[in-house]
């Protein structure tokens, strides 16, 4: 029995294969320092493991709406109108499991073979896998380093054809921490409006930045909200990975299309972790802002401490809890010197060509660890940097 044409299509997710090859290196009894897997660190709050535990006591174990509950689309509506300052409505909201099935749906409800799809690259990787998936053609948008990972917008435009179906956009930014300024969506704007074309917006890592003002959103700029769907959820924000809850805000056509996958595939996301999921957006925010203010501690000494080793250059990210460093001056490709941390030096990271072409010559190392552990693991690396040479991939 062979499998379908299109699995070979499908690509993974590299976190977690290195994760795996992380893990049966300390059942081999090494140390290992985890900064590979994107995932807070921090206990969910506990105010929304209550929530939970007292909608299991009250029975919401069964199936619920299948674009979610009532009152948690209200309050997910009225949080995204709020911090994006924009109109929408609990019509407008899909409930899912996690953050990916708003990348998985759409496209499975909107692409066609010949169909082009502009996505950042580096990025994260499910959106090209998911391009290549459906038959649809990926259109790799580069972000620069020069540019604190945006685009160059010239070429954005280049990119654009009459077949651009969708424009994915993701700002705070895995893998770079980059976010894109307000003025680049602007132009961004101008050009999609009058266009045919969807924009999924990544705003997962949306809370979670270091700038004064929040980052932007394409929905706030003229004729934009009509076209695009934001993809937001409670993993990141609320240390919830685990709780596999997140959703899409979307124009009502597109909601309609992403109910009938639902049904199709899980009738409803998990009806007591809804309940939880209120308790987080309605109840106290400082766990958030608590969080995020650790997070930048450890962003400016893993920056600090990365840019203090022979070879590497990092700048500071603007938000999400990752920190791409530029290893070019090492003279070690990115997968041999990743490879090479983790079998040599025990700090597991990621090389940037996990996330595309365009991340080559990078490693992503995830801050969501304790400060000591993230010191450490730079001591690591420093003892290592006398002895760069390139060594055969593992
Ligand atoms: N989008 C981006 C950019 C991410 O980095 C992630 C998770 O790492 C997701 C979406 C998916 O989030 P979730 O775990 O809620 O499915």
């Amino acid at each position: 029995m062979k499998l379908a044409e299109r699995m070979q299509r499908i690509g993974v997710e590299s976190a977690f294969d290195v994760l795996v090859r992380a893990r049966a290196l300390e059942a081999q009894g090494k140390n290992v320092i985890h900064l590979e897997i994107g995932e807070p660190d921090f206990p969910t709050p506990q105010h929304i493991i209550d929530a939970a535990k007292q909608a299991l006591d009250e029975g919401w174990t069964h199936y619920g709406p299948t674009q979610g509950l009532p009152d948690l689309r209200a309050a997910i509506a009225e949080n995204v109108s709020s911090t994006r300052g924009i109109k929408v409505g609990p019509q407008h909201v899909s409930v899912v499991p996690g953050g990916k099935p708003i990348i998985f749906f759409p496209m499975l409800a909107l692409l066609e073979p010949g169909d082009e799809v502009i996505y950042p690259n580096p990025g994260f990787p499910i959106y090209e896998s998911m391009i290549r998936f459906l038959g649809a053609t990926p259109v790799a948008m580069p972000l620069e380093e020069k540019r604190g990972f945006s685009f160059d917008l010239n070429l954005f435009r280049d990119r654009l054809s009459p077949r651009t179906k969708m424009v994915i956009l993701n700002s705070p930014q895995n893998p770079t921490g980059g976010a894109i300024p307000r003025q680049d969506l602007a132009e961004i704007a101008a050009m999609l409006c009058d266009r045919d074309v969807v924009v999924l917006s990544d705003e997962i890592y949306s809370r979670i930045h270091y700038g004064s003002e929040p980052p932007a959103s394409i929905t706030q700029f003229p004729g934009m909200l009509e076209k695009t769907i934001i993809l937001d959820g409670f993993s990141k924000t609320y240390a919830m990975t685990g709780w596999r809850m997140g959703y899409g805000v979307m124009p009502e056509w597109l909601v309609d299309a992403v109910n009938k996958l639902m049904v199709n595939s899980n009738s409803c996301t998990a009806s007591f972790t809804q309940r939880a999921g209120i308790a987080a957006l309605r109840g106290p925010q400082d766990c958030v802002d608590r969080m995020v203010a650790e997070f930048r501690r450890r962003r400016d000494a893993i920056c600090a401490g990365l840019n203090e080793i022979p070879g590497f250059r990092c700048p500071l990210p603007g938000g999400a809890f990752y920190a791409f460093a530029n290893i070019t001056g090492t003279g070690m490709n990115s997968k041999e010197l990743a490879d090479y941390l983790l079998y040599e030096g025990g700090v597991s990271c990621l090389d940037g060509g996990c996330f595309g072409e365009y991340g080559k010559g990078y490693i992503r190392f995830s801050y969501a660890n304790s400060l000591e552990n993230l010191m450490d693991a730079v001591a690591r690396i420093k003892k290592l940097a006398p002895k760069w040479e390139p060594v055969a991939a593992r």
